[in-house]
């Protein structure tokens, strides 16, 4: 009887021993973990490193000075360190949803600062297995397929994810730019592989009858295909519907209407888009230029003047009225060279001022689309 009395009292001891012990351990833990939110309140990263992982030395239940600390990690670029950090708290089985949740997307982040987006995007479907309404997730991982140009996953998630509204013509873009990848791969004569494409950019024109990507793609296959009559009606109807973007087709177009023999009624179509928009300027210019073409030089030389009125920061149109001017041939060599090497298009996005020297429909920095026009 005595015997298991003194078990009892022993084992009553151990147990308030222990737990007594991990409030301590708990308590203690707690001012390293305060101190180092401090420090990063501060932005004394070194400081707020250095009480993290004093505090996870004391608990390492601590889930919060563990994800603190993997993202001090990556911000002090050692992703790979960040990555083990985070990982390893994957394996507890106490989780909750919300901080499960905050892991996953702390290690999507690791693997994209270490460029490895496929690990990113599966960290991210595992945010989405947990949480099916997880917006950002589904924006997160769309906008790694965008960066990636993997125009057929972004297709799969924009039409299976939880876009509520969604913009018909991203979605028609999505197709677009999908063919158009096909198309550029494509071998001479492969049938089945143009069918495809066809299919792909019909699609594109169902989803928006309007697209800008999903037309011009269009009038590029049929040019492609030696159809320069439907390559035709797709550049003048993107020239028509959409006269901003005239100068992502203007020497297509004269090239499919000289293929055909209608190179004549370009003028007239010209003349009617710089009637009604007098500020397009990549039309004006054109039309400037086939007056000097066929040598109405009176004519080229009053759009030319109508474009340095609205454009006076634009060299273009300047350079070319002192070519109109001279005769002299050391001169217009001169002038020629300066045209062009020092006139060399640039594309501005409307939506964040983003510049870059080759058209794309999409904005690397923003992911806005259709958004880029010459910067005049
Ligand atoms: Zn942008």
């Amino acid at each position: 009887m005595t015997v298991l009395i003194l078990i009892v009292v022993a084992l009553i001891a151990i147990i308030l021993y222990l737990y007594f012990y991990r409030q301590r351990g708990k308590t203690t833990a707690y001012h390293p973990y305060l101190e180092s939110l401090i420090a990063l309140l501060e932005n004394d990263d070194d400081l707020a490193m250095k009480r993290l992982k004093e505090a996870v030395n004391i608990d390492s239940d601590l889930f919060d000075a563990y994800l603190r600390l993997g993202d001090l990690y990556r911000k002090k670029g050692d992703a790979a360190r960040a990555m083990q950090i985070h990982q390893s708290l994957t394996a507890r089985p106490t989780l909750k949803k919300h901080e499960e949740k905050k892991l996953y997307y702390a290690l999507a982040q690791d693997a994209l600062d270490a460029s490895r987006p496929n690990r990113a995007i599966s960290f991210l479907k595992e945010i989405v297995k947990i949480d099916k309404k997880e917006t950002n997730a589904y924006k997160l991982i769309l906008r790694i397929y965008e960066d990636m140009r993997n125009y057929s996953d972004c297709i799969n998630v924009y039409e299976e994810g939880v876009f509520k509204s969604k913009d018909e013509n991203r979605r028609a873009f999505y197709y677009a730019s999908l063919a158009r990848d096909k198309m550029e791969k494509l071998p001479e004569g492969d049938q089945e592989g143009e069918k495809e494409v066809l299919n792909l950019l019909r699609k594109s024109l169902r989803i928006a009858s309007d697209s800008i990507a999903g037309t011009y793609y269009m009038a590029n296959f049929y040019e492609r295909e030696n159809d320069p009559k439907k390559a035709r009606e797709h550049y003048l109807k993107i020239i028509n519907q959409h006269p901003d973007y005239a100068f992502l087709i203007i020497p297509h177009l004269e090239k499919v209407s000289f293929e055909l023999g209608s190179f004549n009624d370009i003028i007239p179509i010209y003349e009617k888009i710089t009637t009604q928009h007098p500020k397009n300027f990549s039309v004006a210019f054109a039309l400037a230029d086939l007056y000097e073409k066929k040598s109405d030089v009176d004519a080229a030389r009053e759009v030319y003047l109508k474009l340095v009125e609205l454009f006076p920061r634009s060299a273009l149109p300047k350079i070319r009225l002192l070519k109109i001017k001279t005769e002299d041939e050391t001169l217009l060599s001169a002038l020629d060279e300066i045209e062009e090497n020092f006139c060399g298009q640039e594309y501005k996005c409307s939506n964040c001022g983003n510049t870059r020297s080759d058209f794309s429909f999409l904005c690397e920095k923003c992911h806005a689309i259709e958004s880029f026009a010459p910067v005049l």
